[in-house]
């Protein structure tokens, strides 16, 4: 894995470099996104720069076009075209715009970090601190902040997940007239520490055995159970009949989970069987 990542690294490093900020990196879409009129980016100045001559030419700006802020542009672009979303801001033409302006005696700050709202058209035209963006940003993190908050306080420490098992049939009769389904219970201890869980029907009439009880998990871990479910014959209607188990904690918190029997008239059925038969326990 290391090989790996340090080869990757490595060819991004010789061949990929500033493409991988162009077509890969999704924090130039994010960012181009979120940017307003106020926002500190990388400009030329067109007003004072353009059009672009000779340094004693009269009707020609400052710029002298001798091409020093594209030629040290790690992006290759000439951010006299614009603002542009493969500019990463890294000032490098600032500074070599600024040599060139030193040089030929010119004042400094050609290229700058500047705002659309303060560049030259609009002179005077103050900078708000605060925008609406601003306050809309503000609002939509402390939503999802929030959301989170309340995820983090309501987290559920105990995960459970059941699934009906079916070996051919999709349910059992049972010599005493019952129906039985077989399901499988995955319960995982979200706790820290380790703990104790039991297990009991919610629905009337619906008798669950699980073999094992109570249950040991560790912290973090989860375990797989198996759960017998009978219930009488006439109690299904159109061959189903909704159930809920509760799975309580060692601290009497308990965690309901709905399920489903299928019984006559859903599938195909088992032979019958007796209590005394065996079942597949775990
Ligand atoms: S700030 Fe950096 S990336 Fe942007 S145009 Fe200037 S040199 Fe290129
Ligand atoms: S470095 Fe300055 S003077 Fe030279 S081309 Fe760029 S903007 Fe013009």
């Amino acid at each position: 894995m290391f090989a790996l990542l340090g080869g990757l690294f490595f060819l991004d490093g010789i061949w990929f470099r500033e493409q991988l900020c162009e077509y890969a990196c999704p924090y130039a879409r994010f960012q181009g996104v979120m940017m307003d009129r106020s926002s500190l980016i990388v400009a030329y100045d067109k007003h004072r720069g353009d059009p672009p001559g000779k340094p004693r030419d009269e009707s020609a700006g400052d710029c002298i076009d001798c091409n020093r802020c594209v030629d040290v542009c790690p992006s290759g672009i000439d951010i006299r075209e614009g603002d542009q979303l493969q500019c990463i801001a890294c000032a490098g033409c600032v500074d070599a715009c600024n040599d060139v302006m030193v040089k030929i005696g010119k004042p400094q700050n050609l290229i700058r970090y500047t705002t659309q709202r303060d560049a030259p058209a609009a002179p005077g035209e103050s900078r708000p601190v605060v925008t609406r963006r601003t306050w809309v940003y503000i609002a939509a993190i402390t939503a999802m902040g929030g959301m989170l908050l309340v995820g983090l306080v309501q987290r559920n420490e105990v995960a459970v997940q059941i699934a009906r098992q079916s070996d051919g049939a999709i349910y059992r009769e049972l010599p005493d007239g019952r129906v039985l389904n077989q399901y499988a219970i995955h319960v995982t201890n979200k706790d820290t520490s380790a703990r104790s869980f039991d297990m009991r029907s919610a629905t009337d009439g619906v008798e669950v055995t699980v073999p094992g009880l109570p249950w040991d998990i560790a912290w973090g871990q989860q375990h797989r159970f198996q759960a017998f479910v009978s219930a009488p014959r006439d109690a299904f209607v159109e061959g189903r009949l909704p159930f809920a188990v509760v799975i309580v904690r060692d601290d009497g918190s308990e965690t309901r989970v709905d399920a489903v029997m299928l019984g006559p008239g859903s599938g195909p059925v088992a032979h019958a069987i007796s209590h005394a038969a065996p079942l597949e326990t775990p």
